[in-house]
């Protein structure tokens, strides 16, 4: 479907499906980890057809968009998962509310928005905003906090393990990412990638492969 300024929606096909099985387990998982913060959560995740955008978001209350960009970047289902994980990650911590500067007004959907414009450029973000339905003012853009960040990692993480995906998948995508030539992806703009990134995440290793084997236990 063709939305708002040439944004298109896809609604079908291999890429929708991809995304759509991978979020009905991390849906579960981040509702199973994550019962409290999770409670009203309607999940619902776009795909947007753009190449060229290598990102992905989720707003507090479960409304979230992954880029086709984003599925060539994240090679296999576990290192997207790792990704959606991330994602969600940021909607259940509500980094959105710690962003909003107090002169801006926030209610219901126009959280969403705000938590949006961290992960995409000023440019694309309204466009895409107004085709989702999601509404187009709130116009800040800052970058996740470190702290955000490795709190998200570490949200994320976990919930892609006990989603039943590899967990270690985090550090080759991380890594190709971080390593990404050219014109930097509008991922990393507001998702910094500190040198430090990477042995967090292996320090975390071992927490999040004993979650996947519970995972794998309990669905056996
Ligand atoms: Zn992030």
């Amino acid at each position: 479907m063709l939305g708002a300024k040439g944004v298109k929606r896809l609604t079908s096909g291999p890429d929708w499906d991809r995304v759509q099985r991978i979020a009905d387990r991390i849906e579960d998982a981040a509702q199973r980890l994550h019962p409290r913060a999770t409670a009203g959560f309607e999940w619902e995740w776009a795909v947007v057809d753009d190449e060229k955008t290598v990102n992905a978001w989720a707003l507090p209350g479960g409304k979230s968009a992954v880029y086709t960009g984003m599925l060539r970047m994240a090679r296999t289902d576990d290192e997207l998962a790792v990704v959606m994980g991330h994602e969600a990650a940021h909607a259940i911590a509500r980094h959105a509310g710690e962003r909003i500067s107090g002169d801006i007004l926030v209610q219901g959907a126009m959280q969403g928005t705000a938590v949006a414009l961290g992960d995409m450029s000023p440019g694309t973000h309204r466009a895409t905003m107004a085709a989702l339905g999601l509404g187009s003012n709130v116009g800040v853009l800052l970058p996740w906090s470190r702290m955000q960040e490795s709190e998200a990692d570490e949200i994320g993480l976990f919930i892609a393990a006990d989603a039943g995906y590899d967990p270690q998948a985090a550090i080759p995508l991380w890594e190709r990412m971080a390593g990404q030539s050219g014109a930097p992806a509008e991922f990393l703009s507001t998702h910094p990638s500190e040198s430090t990134r990477i042995q967090r995440l292996r320090k975390l290793m071992p927490r999040a492969m004993a979650i996947r084997a519970a995972a794998d236990a309990r669905s056996e």
